[in-house]
C-alpha cells in the first residue's frame, strides 16, 4: 500500500539577477513554500507556492497554514485512489490555489513515480521537448529594447514584453523601439497585466497591426473581473487575445469560453491550484478550439518542472512561457527538468526527477 504519512514545509528565497518588473509588481527574489509529502513505502514528492499577493492573494503564511491543513487531511489515504486525493485537497477549504498547486504537484510527484515513468509521460507524453520564451519587464524604451536584444543573443526567439504600466503611448513607443532592435526575425508577445481599459487597448493594438508590429498575442489587455471588456478586444482586434488573469478555475475558463471573448488562454498551476484543475481547463479550451499556453509565477525550478511536465503533455498546449528559473542567481533544485537556452528537456527520471535526498538537505540547511 502506497499511503501518505507526513507533510512538512520549508521556505525558500533566491535573489533574481534582475528586477523582474510588470504592470502588477517589481519583484527581486523569489520567495516560496516548498512542501514535501512522505509515503509509507520511503517516497518523496515536493511541491512550491510563492506568494504572488497581486495576482493569487496568496501570501507566505497563508500559503504555509493551508499546506499543513490540506497535508494533514491526506495523511493516511491511498495514492491509487487519484480522484479521492484531489477531491479532498480541493474541498478542504476554497481558494489558496497556490498552497492546493504545491500539495497537487507533489502529489503528482509520487503517483508518477508509482507508475515508474516520468510525470509528462504519465499524463499524456505529447511534446519530446519543448521550447520557452524570454520575458523582457517594462521600463523606458531604450532600455526594453537593450534588454530584448541580450535575449535574442542568447538564443531565445520569442520574447515576451511587458506593457501596460502607464499609457498606451508609452506602450507604442516601446514596442516601436524593440522591433526597430531586434528586427523582423523574433516573436513578439505582450502582456499587459490588465494595464488597459477596453477602449484604450482597441486603439493601441489596432494602432500596433497598422504601424506592422507583427505581435503574436496580447495577454490579459484588461482587468482581471471585465469579460465583457475583454471581449471588446477580442471582438475588435486582429491581434490573438489572450486571458491570464481572467481564468483561475474551469468554471472561469468555460465562462470565457462560451462567450468567445478570448482566443487563447494562459493557464497557470498557481491560478488553477494545481495539475488536475489544470488538464481540466486545458480539455474545455480544446473543446473549444482554444490552445492554451502554460506559465508560471517568479518560481524556482520545481514549480517549473511540475509545470513543464504538465505542459509538454498535452497537444493542445502550444506555448511556454517558462522562463523564471533563468532569472534566478542560484538554483537550489537538485534534478527535474533541464534548461539549455531556451530548450527545456526532460530527464528519464520517475515523477518530477527530483534527488530527494539532496534537495532534503539543502532545505534543511537553509532552515538552519
Ligand atoms: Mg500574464
Amino acid at each position: 500500500m502506497t499511503v501518505l504519512t507526513s507533510v512538512e514545509t520549508y521556505r525558500i528565497a533566491v535573489p533574481l539577477k534582475k528586477p523582474f518588473k510588470t504592470a502588477l509588481r517589481t519583484v527581486e527574489a523569489a520567495e516560496a513554500v516548498i512542501v514535501h509529502l512522505a509515503t509509507q513505502d520511503g517516497r518523496s514528492g515536493f511541491g512550491e507556492a510563492p506568494p504572488t499577493h497581486v495576482i493569487t492573494g496568496d501570501t507566505l503564511d497563508a500559503i504555509e497554514q493551508a499546506i499543513q491543513l490540506i497535508g494533514t487531511g491526506l495523511i493516511g489515504m491511498d495514492l491509487r485512489r487519484r480522484d479521492q486525493l484531489f477531491d479532498k485537497l480541493h474541498k478542504t477549504l476554497v481558494g489558496n490555489t497556490s498552497a492546493k498547486a504545491a500539495v497537487d504537484m507533489a502529489l503528482y510527484d509520487l503517483i508518477a513515480q508509482q507508475a515508474g515513468m516520468p510525470l509528462t509521460q504519465f499524463l499524456g507524453g505529447y511534446h519530446e521537448a519543448i521550447e520557452t520564451d524570454y520575458t523582457v519587464s517594462v521600463n523606458a524604451p531604450a532600455e526594453m529594447a537593450e534588454d530584448a536584444a541580450v535575449c535574442e543573443r542568447a538564443g531565445f526567439t520569442v520574447l515576451k514584453v511587458k506593457v501596460g504600466i502607464d499609457s498606451s503611448e508609452n506602450d507604442f513607443s516601446r514596442i516601436q523601439a524593440i522591433r526597430k532592435r531586434v528586427g523582423d526575425k523574433a516573436t513578439l508577445r505582450l502582456d499587459a497585466n490588465q494595464g488597459w481599459d477596453p477602449k484604450s487597448a482597441v486603439r493601441i493594438i489596432n494602432r500596433m497591426e497598422a504601424a506592422g508590429f507583427n505581435i503574436e498575442l496580447i495577454e490579459q489587455p484588461v482587468p482581471a473581473h471585465d469579460i465583457e471588456g475583454l471581449k471588446f478586444v477580442t471582438d475588435r482586434t486582429l491581434t490573438p487575445i489572450m486571458a491570464d488573469e481572467s481564468v483561475f478555475s474551469p468554471v472561469d475558463a468555460r465562462r470565457v469560453l462560451e462567450m468567445r471573448a478570448a482566443d487563447l488562454i494562459n493557464i497557470k498551476l498557481m491560478k488553477a491550484g494545481g495539475i488536475h484543475r489544470a488538464m481540466k481547463i486545458n480539455a474545455l479550451a480544446e473543446s473549444f478550439g482554444v490552445p492554451c499556453m502554460t506559465g508560471s509565477m517568479i518560481e524556482t525550478k520545481l514549480g517549473l518542472s511540475a509545470a513543464a511536465h504538465f505542459a509538454a503533455s498535452q497537444p493542445n498546449i502550444t506555448r511556454f512561457d517558462f522562463d523564471a528559473p533563468l532569472m534566478l542567481k542560484e538554483d537550489l533544485v537538485p534534478g527535474g527538468i533541464q534548461y539549455s537556452g531556451k530548450d527545456i528537456r526532460f530527464s528519464d527520471e520517475p515523477g518530477l526527477g527530483i534527488d530527494a535526498g539532496r534537495f532534503l538537505e539543502t532545505l534543511r540547511e537553509r532552515r538552519g
